[in-house]
């Protein structure tokens, strides 16, 4: 059989299924689908080899230069450093020799500290941090379950991001725009904390 003229090339791998934000606009926990109570909380350590050599024979297959992989969840810190790392780990291992790898995470920024981010320059892992602007912009959804607001500590995984040490690992913000918010607004308090993206 040929090889697919249209191969695979990024992946995103769901480290955790649960997490520790209720934001109300979450397409995964909040609305009518809700088989993610069905799913394991967390990867085993099996699956993410399995997945990392599949990933690695897809690309041996087609000849890829580069495989991107996004650490996903639900909140993927919630998997912790351990199994943040074995699939850094199994991923690199797998694909030696084959292809480069861009190895991503994606969080809601809540719990990184300095800890994650060592991890995260061991093994040059980009962050993304999902920011929906100003704190009234914020607060609109991205809350905690019992209504708390989680804009402060993700400014503060953001400054750490910002930092000499880490700035090189800060790949972006992303925003969920809701148009009852002030645009100008959101624009401004995104910007002034010069993402890359
Ligand atoms: S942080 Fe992301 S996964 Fe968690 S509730 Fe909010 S939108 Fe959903």
């Amino acid at each position: 059989m040929d090889p697919s003229p249209h191969p695979l090339s990024q992946f995103v791998l769901k480290m955790h299924s649960r997490c520790d934000l209720a934001c109300d606009h979450c397409y995964v926990f909040e609305h009518a689908d809700q088989s993610w109570r069905g799913k394991p909380v967390v990867i085993s350590d099996e699956l993410l080899d399995l997945t990392a050599r599949r990933i690695a024979e897809h690309a041996r297959t087609h000849r890829l230069d580069t495989v991107h992989v996004v650490l996903h969840g639900g909140e993927p810190l919630l998997a912790g450093r351990n199994r943040l790392r074995r699939a850094a780990q199994s991923l690199s291992t797998a694909l030696s020799g084959v292809s480069a790898l861009d190895l991503r995470i994606h969080t809601n920024g809540v719990t990184l500290d300095e800890q994650f981010c060592e991890l995260f320059a061991e093994y040059d892992i980009k962050v993304g941090v999902s920011l929906d602007g100003d704190r009234a912009a914020n607060d609109l959804h991205r809350r905690y379950r019992n209504g708390r607001s989680s804009h402060i500590r993700v400014l503060r995984a953001i400054e750490l991001l910002r930092g000499p040490r880490y700035r090189h690992l800060f790949a972006g913000l992303l925003c969920t725009v809701d148009l009852r918010n002030d645009p100008v607004t959101v624009y401004d308090a995104l910007a002034e904390l010069a993402p890359p993206r």
